[in-house]
């Protein structure tokens, strides 16, 4: 920190402030971890400087024989972890590693046959004719995804985001009364909606997805499925989530973050079966730049833990701590969505303590505990101020706590919220974003979590 400090001091700041508020906190976010010593040691050093864009052994740029180890390395752990017949390691993040599945899948089904139908081996050989009709065919293909308010990702064809404008997007939902997927719904909406893509996985979604019935699903309207396990990653690793549960042996595709529930860096990584590998590794140059060689190791040393015993371990706290969660919140009378959770997170509806999920989460914020605020299906105060609040597992099991301080944890998070009410705005009026939090309160909770 010193060498840095004599540079920027504010950065160094930053870092030592960023050690302290990890520490002093309860790190909530269900899509945070703690990667552990090796991993972040292996981000920082001299693999960082290497350009090395291409795959390994067909590289644009030449010494690039250490990545290669680094990349070769990371993506035979990858596949002996998950079963997965192939695995490119190159995305930098979620978002890349399902931009380069859905261009994958894009140029198996749209592109490769276009090229075919001209007898062209490559898009510039094709007439601007056969080009202009392969960019219009291109934009025109469906996605069928999860709704963002059922748990589903702002990338699984949205409007904000680049997939909403590359694909036409249907969603599917979860039964209102139960707040689980409906299979037979989503059946229907594929059928109706014929998707080249049907995309299951989510960042919301308190309970398991049966991906062998996506799968039926898929085949039967001609899609090819594909899923974004970011978030429950981890607990496929860790053989929590087997059979109907794992996607791998099911899906064509399938994405994932590493720095969830894995335990990784932060980046991306896509497995896939034989037919889309040779797509898959075109991912760079066609929408990722250099892969970051630094952090494609630190992928290997994450994976290679994820390989050892203690992972499953590991995995298996991670749900069962969500459960203790849920079962204490419960007890106290916090309604969960789906009225608990089968995997490492939890969705509490916080419209009971007559407060938004902004001002839930901003309470909790005074109180030591991090948390994010989270739509809930139907959701009356919509995606900025939610009546959600969305709760993980991963890095509080990480810390080593078990599931009797999970039920200390739910005490101290019903203690906040009932002791909060919403505020006022500057000119009297009723807020969805401020909040008073009972005199004493946040310290007494912040000292007890920082114990903890
Ligand atoms: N997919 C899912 C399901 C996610 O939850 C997230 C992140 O929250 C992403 C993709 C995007 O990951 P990243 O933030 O690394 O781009």
């Amino acid at each position: 920190l010193e060498v840095i400090r004599g540079v920027e001091p504010r950065i160094a700041d930053a870092i030592a402030g960023e050690i302290d508020d990890q520490r002093a906190s309860l790190k909530l976010i269900a899509s945070e971890n703690y990667a552990s010593p090796a991993v972040l040691l292996t981000m920082g050093n001299w693999l960082s400087d290497k350009y090395a864009e291409g795959t390994v052994g067909r590289r644009f740029y030449a010494g690039c024989r250490n990545v290669d180890t680094v990349e070769s390395v990371a993506a035979e752990h990858a596949r002996e972890l998950f079963g997965a017949r192939h695995a490119y390691v190159q995305p930098h993040s979620g978002i890349d590693a399902n931009l380069v599945a859905f261009w994958a899948v894009l140029a198996q089904r749209v592109e490769s046959p276009a090229l075919e139908r001209a007898g062209a081996r490559q898009v510039n050989d094709l007439s601007e004719e056969d080009w202009a009709a392969l960019r219009r065919d291109l934009g025109d293909q469906r996605m069928l995804g999860m709704s963002l308010d059922a748990g589903g990702h702002l990338t699984h064809g949205f409007r904000p985001n680049i997939s909403g404008k590359m694909f036409h997007q249907r969603s599917y939902g979860t039964d209102p009364a139960t707040g689980l997927v409906d299979y037979d719904a989503v059946r229907a909406a594929a059928r109706e909606f014929r998707p080249l893509i049907l995309i299951a996985g989510y960042s919301a979604y308190p309970r398991l997805i049966n991906f062998r019935l996506m799968r039926e699903i898929a085949d039967e309207v001609g899609a090819t499925l594909m899923v974004d396990m970011a978030h429950f990653a981890g607990l496929v690793a860790g053989k929590v989530l087997t059979g109907d549960f794992d996607p791998v042996p099911h899906a064509q595709i399938v994405t994932t973050t590493t720095h969830k529930s894995l335990r990784g860096p932060r980046g991306g990584m896509v497995l896939c079966d034989d037919s889309l590998a040779d797509q898959v590794d075109r991912g760079c140059p066609m929408v990722l730049g250099g892969p970051l060689p630094h952090v494609m190791a630190a992928k290997a040393v994450a994976l290679a833990e994820a390989r050892q015993p203690a992972f499953r371990d590991y995995a298996q706290r991670v749900v069962d701590n969500a459960r203790a969660l849920a079962e204490g919140l419960k007890r106290r009378g916090t309604r969960l969505v789906t009225d608990g959770t089968d995997n490492h997170l939890v969705l509490l509806d916080v419209s009971g303590y007559g407060l938004t999920g902004r001002q839930a989460e901003a309470a909790l914020l005074d109180a030591g505990i991090v948390t994010n605020r989270n739509a809930i299906p139907q959701d009356p105060n919509g995606a900025w101020y939610t009546s959600g609040i969305r709760v993980g597992t991963p890095a509080l099991t990480t810390r080593g706590l078990g599931t009797a301080e999970m039920d200390e944890v739910a005490a101290l998070i019903d203690t906040v919220l009932s002791s909060t009410t919403p505020g006022t705005t500057k000119s009297g009026k009723p807020s969805k974003a401020a909040h008073v939090l009972k005199d004493g309160v946040a310290g007494q909770v912040a000292e007890r979590a920082a114990d903890l």
